[in-house]
């Protein structure tokens, strides 16, 4: 039976036999006890499923996994320690030097430079495309050596909604699969699989942990790309490993398998980022209820964004959903739910002005994170960017009067009287 995504966040990925735990067991085991070595070395070739040691495979890591991938509708999934560690493996597990791939310029600061600098030390080149680019420049960014492209559906933080469509098309036509990080709508407001995309990869640290808790990362296969029909760009899953008894990850663990076995028997053995079972549990619970706060999420920025746009100390607001938005129609198609709690907004009055602003807020706090229960809330100019000047933040495309709000749990009431009270202060 096929559940829908509400049942799913509640109790996909742990089904207890007779007399087992209800909530998911955390395994705080290192490392797991055989009674013979034939039955381990079965393990290690890969033969058997199980488990031998935390770096590579945890049980209560695997079912938060499971659920994951069963709310993104992917074949096989893993936990990772971080967003980060996320989005490297993802890329790194198809990638090595003298590979390239094409990526969105507009994506998270961190994963910025990850792929712009550090890969690059590694040999991993990568042409940056303005997501709202044409057909035809989409594919003139693509190389001989291609063997990615990335984007983020909702990015953090400009909020640019990808056609995910456009570029799922462009990596297919030349033979490679389309990588989405998903970490803002979550796959309750939008799944990147169902349009197109091959890999979704997640912080889990933003909604779907929910509560600001604890770290993680999350790797989703959709497990409908070839890569034995486009084996020459492939060697890593297409060819044997000699580093893991010669399997040849493609041919034994097919579409559905492939990538996530070799990301996990490779890449996490030789590189660890495994996320703690204390870290995976909590972040189930918080999938647990991703279906009845995502919409909270929705409701406030949306109440928030609408607030804002009449507010006439308000330069201009960015919140895709509006329909003012540039991404508008982009988002009626692939969010018609909404995306999520996070607007965007200049003020008039610049950097003063934000500092007043930021200085009156009593619900929302002033923290870099995004995407939890309680509101919180940026201004870059006086924070993460305020090495830049007024005219360096301009050409950034970050005005010093910019504020990032990311709309928790709370009444949109009690928020909008909060936002309200710190505008009337400047
Ligand atoms: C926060 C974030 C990351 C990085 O995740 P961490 O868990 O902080 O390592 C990656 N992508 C997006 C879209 C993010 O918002």
């Amino acid at each position: 039976m096929d559940y829908t995504i509400n049942t799913k966040c509640v109790q996909a990925g742990y089904t207890p036999e007779n007399g087992e735990p209800r909530q998911i067991p955390i395994i705080q085991s290192t490392t797991y006890k055989y009674d013979t070595s034939e039955d381990m070395g079965k393990l290690f070739d890969l033969e058997a499923e199980g488990y031998f040691y935390s770096r590579l495979q945890n049980p209560t890591n695997d079912y938060v996994a499971a659920k994951i991938t069963a709310l993104e509708g992917g074949t096989s999934g893993m936990l990772t320690s971080s967003g980060q560690a996320a989005n490297f493996f993802a890329v790194f597990n198809i990638c090595e030097a003298g590979s390239h791939i094409v990526s969105s310029s507009s994506i998270y600061g961190g994963t910025y430079n990850l792929l712009a600098v550090t890969m690059k030390k590694m040999g991993v080149d990568v042409t940056f495309v303005d997501p709202d680019c044409t057909e035809e420049e989409l594919n003139a960014a693509f190389k001989e050596n291609t063997r990615a492209v990335f984007g983020e559906s909702i990015a953090n933080p400009a909020l640019t909604v990808l056609d995910i469509e456009k570029f799922a098309k462009a990596a297919h036509a030349h033979g490679v699969p389309l990588i989405v990080d998903n970490t803002f709508p979550t796959p309750v407001n939008l799944r990147p699989i169902e349009w197109g995309a091959d890999i979704v990869t997640h912080s889990t640290t933003k909604y779907m942990d929910g509560h600001g808790a604890a770290l993680g990362g999350a790797i989703i296969d959709g497990g409908k790309f070839d890569w034995m029909a486009h084996a020459d760009k492939f060697p890593g899953l297409c060819t044997p490993d000699d580093s893991y008894h010669g399997v040849t990850y493609a041919e034994k663990f097919g579409k559905e398998g492939a990538f996530i076995t070799k990301c996990t028997s490779q890449l996490m053995r030789d590189l660890g980022c495994a996320q703690s079972p204390q870290s995976a549990f909590i972040l189930n619970l918080g999938l647990e209820s991703l279906h009845v706060r995502m919409p909270r999420h929705v409701e406030n920025g949306q109440a928030v964004a609408e607030f804002l746009e009449k507010h006439d100390k308000v330069e201009f607001v960015n919140y895709p959903t509006l329909p003012s938005n540039k991404y508008y129609e982009t988002a009626k198609k692939y969010l018609p739910n909404g995306g999520c709690g996070v607007v965007s907004f200049e003020l008039k009055g610049g950097r003063a002005a934000a500092e007043k602003f930021m200085k009156n807020l009593k619900l929302a706090a002033i923290e870099t994170h995004v995407a939890d229960a309680r509101t919180c809330c940026l201004n870059p100019a006086t924070s993460t960017h305020r090495q830049m000047n007024d005219e360096q933040l301009a050409a950034a495309g970050i005005p010093a009067g910019l504020i990032r709000i990311s709309c928790g749990l709370e009444d949109k009431n009690d928020l909008i009287a909060d936002i309200a009270q710190a505008l009337d202060a400047i």
